[in-house]
């Protein structure tokens, strides 16, 4: 092999070589595809009381606010808290209910007896983790997809199917809830998964 055929081969080898380079550096100069979606996520960095005119009430049956806690969380198995008015009977029917943080309908439908019209929102906290609240034995669901604010009405208080006295059952679920974006039961010995709500917002107003 001649000099000059070897330095023809260099030549070509180093040129190969940097339109190599330049196109590895090109490729990694192309932005990759925005992960994000088209709208951004609304966060929930506060949360609010489900009923009543303002964003905080007491469970007790006071004179603080017209809503009290008739049945609290873990009470007979209880997996959420059932609001009611404190002037009792069916005297809150149709009274709004409110979503209790910034979040993502995802699920609301007529759950049949026992249950009817349930809303379930997905709430993103500042920290990436996800709980979900549920709503439910409503009369009217407000909206049945996309997001919603805190505060924004979800629906109204109903009855279940005429099973109860008007009430709103409200549970609050933990990303490893065993019924994540499903209604369950209700009533269950094992809680793993489910926090008490008033606790919750109250950690959270
Ligand atoms: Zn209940």
């Amino acid at each position: 092999m001649s000099y000059k055929n070897t330095l023809v081969k260099f030549i070509a080898a180093i040129s190969i070589a940097l339109s190599l380079l330049a196109f590895v550096s090109c490729s990694e100069a192309v932005p990759a595809e925005d992960p994000r979606p088209d709208r951004p996520q609304l966060i929930a960095d506060n949360f609010a009381y489900p009923v009543g005119p303002g964003e905080y009430v007491t469970e007790a049956r006071d004179r603080k606010d017209e809503w009290y806690n008739a049945q609290d969380f873990g009470e007979n198995d209880h997996l959420g808290e059932d609001w009611n008015k404190n002037s009792g009977g069916n005297t809150d029917c149709g009274e709004p209910v409110y979503a209790i943080g910034n979040g993502e309908i995802t699920y609301a439908a007529d759950a049949g007896p026992g249950w009817g019209n349930v809303v379930i929102i997905t709430h993103t906290l500042p920290d990436g983790t996800q709980v979900q609240s549920l709503y439910g034995h409503l009369k009217d669901i407000e909206k049945t997809s996309g997001p919603i604010k805190m505060r924004e009405k979800v629906g109204t208080i109903g009855d279940g199917h005429g099973r109860y006295l008007c009430h709103l059952h409200l549970e609050i679920r933990e990303q490893h809830c065993p019924s994540w974006d499903m209604v369950f039961v209700g009533y269950s010995p094992i809680r793993y998964g489910w926090v008490d709500p008033s606790d919750f917002i109250d950690k959270r107003r």
